[in-house]
C-alpha cells in the first residue's frame, strides 16, 4: 500500500480547484470520473494522477471503488455532488474511506428541520417561516420537498395564489415550506475553520448567477405581466463579491456562532470549508436561509485567491489549496485524525 496520502474527489462541482490545490501542496490526486465526463477531465490531466471511472457517482460506495481509494491511501474531499448523488446513509455507515471534514454534518445541510435547528441554535437571523398558509400577507418563497438548486420554487403573496399553484403542481399543501422572501442582495460567504489552530477565516464571497430569475429584470414589466414564466434558480455561474468592510464583523460573528452551535449539536462540528447563504435586505440586515457544510462551487471564482485570502496569505490561495494545506499541516503534526471522519 502507498503510504503517502492521495487527495480524492468526484469529478464535478469544484473538483478542478480541489485537484489544483492538492497538486500545489505536493499531493498525488485521484479523480472519480463519470465515463461521460472523461473527455472533459482529460483536458486537465496534469492535475490528475489516477482516475477511477464510474457510470454513476453512487458507485463510489461499491467495494471495488472503495478498495481502490483505500489502496491509494485516499482522503476524499466532499463537495455538492457527493451530497447530491450519494445517499447520506451510505456515506455515514458504508463508506470506509476517510472523508475530509465531519461527514455527519452533511445531513444537517440537507434536512430542512436539522438545518433550521442548527441556525436557531447559532442564533442567526433567518427569514420568517409561515407555519400556516393562511398567514401569508407578504411576498413569500415557497420551497418544495426534495427540490435541488431551488428547482420549482415559486414566489407568491397570498394564500389563494399558493393554493392555486400547489394544486397545479399536484403536491400536498402540508409538504411545502413557506418562507418570507427577502428582497435584497443575495450573498454567499465562504468560510474555512481550522480545528488545528481554532481559527476562522473568511476565504471569499460570491453571488450566484441564477437562471431565469436573474433574467427577469431584462424583460419590461408589461411584457412580464403577459408572459407565463416559471421561475428557476438553476445556478449557471458565480460573481465575486467584496463586502463593505463594516459588514465583515457581523459575518465573522455569524461564522463563530455557527461553529459553536455545530460543535454542540453535531460534534466535532464544522471542519474546514462551510458556507452561509443569505440576503441583505433594504436596511442592510443579513438573513441566512441556508448553509453548506463543505466546499461550495462559488469558491471556483477564486482559484487564484480572493482579496480576503490575499490579506492572510502571501501566495494565491483557493479553498482547494487551503484544504490541502490543512491536511499537510495535520500530517506533519500527526493530527490527521482531527480532520477526517
Ligand atoms: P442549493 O442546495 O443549491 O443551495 P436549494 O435547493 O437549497 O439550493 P436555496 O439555496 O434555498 O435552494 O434557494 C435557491 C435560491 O432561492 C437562492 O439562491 C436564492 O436566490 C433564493 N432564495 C431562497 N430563499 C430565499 C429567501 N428567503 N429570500 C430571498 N431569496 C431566497
Amino acid at each position: 500500500m502507498n503510504t503517502e496520502v492521495t487527495i480524492a474527489t468526484l469529478g464535478s462541482h469544484s473538483a478542478l480547484q480541489i485537484l489544483k490545490g492538492a497538486k500545489d501542496e505536493g499531493f498525488r490526486t485521484v479523480l472519480i470520473c463519470l465515463r461521460k465526463r472523461l473527455k472533459l477531465y482529460s483536458r486537465f490531466k496534469k492535475l490528475i494522477d489516477e482516475m477511477i471511472i464510474v457510470d454513476s457517482f453512487s458507485e463510489v460506495i461499491f467495494k471495488e471503488v472503495q478498495n481502490k481509494l483505500l489502496n491509494l491511501n485516499s482522503i476524499l474531499i466532499p463537495h455538492g455532488s457527493l451530497v447530491e448523488y450519494v445517499s447520506l446513509e451510505d456515506i455515514e455507515n458504508n463508506f470506509k474511506v476517510p472523508i475530509f471534514g465531519n461527514k455527519y454534518i452533511l445531513r444537517w445541510e440537507s434536512d430542512r428541520k436539522l438545518k433550521d435547528k442548527l441556525l436557531r441554535e447559532a442564533g442567526v437571523r433567518t427569514p420568517e417561516v409561515y407555519s400556516s398558509l393562511d398567514e401569508v400577507n407578504d411576498i413569500v418563497i415557497v420551497k418544495l420537498p426534495g427540490a435541488k438548486g431551488g428547482k420549482g420554487y415559486f414566489l407568491a403573496s397570498s394564500p389563494e395564489e399558493i393554493r392555486k399553484k400547489v394544486k397545479s403542481l399536484k403536491i400536498d399543501e402540508k409538504d411545502i415550506f413557506i418562507q418570507k422572501y427577502i428582497v435584497g442582495t443575495p450573498t454567499y460567504i465562504h468560510f474555512f475553520y481550522s480545528p488545528l489552530s481554532d481559527e476562522l477565516e473568511v476565504i471569499s464571497m460570491d453571488r450566484r448567477y441564477e437562471t431565469n430569475s436573474d433574467g427577469l429584470g431584462r424583460i419590461p414589466a408589461d411584457v412580464q405581466l403577459k408572459s407565463k414564466i416559471d421561475l428557476s434558480y438553476l445556478v449557471i455561474g458565480n460573481f465575486p463579491i467584496v463586502l463593505r468592510e463594516s459588514l465583515l464583523e457581523e459575518i465573522f460573528e455569524i461564522g463563530d456562532d455557527l461553529i459553536k452551535a455545530s460543535k454542540k449539536l453535531v460534534s466535532p462540528g464544522f471542519i474546514g470549508p462551510f458556507c452561509i447563504e443569505g440576503t441583505y435586505d433594504g436596511t442592510g440586515s443579513f438573513y441566512v436561509f441556508e448553509f453548506s457544510a463543505r466546499i461550495v462551487a462559488g469558491t471556483n471564482v477564486f482559484i487564484n485567491g480572493s482579496p480576503y485570502t490575499w490579506l492572510l496569505y502571501d501566495e494565491p490561495m483557493s479553498m482547494g489549496k487551503r484544504i490541502a494545506k490543512e491536511i499537510k499541516k495535520a500530517l506533519e503534526e500527526g493530527k490527521i485524525k482531527e480532520l477526517i471522519t
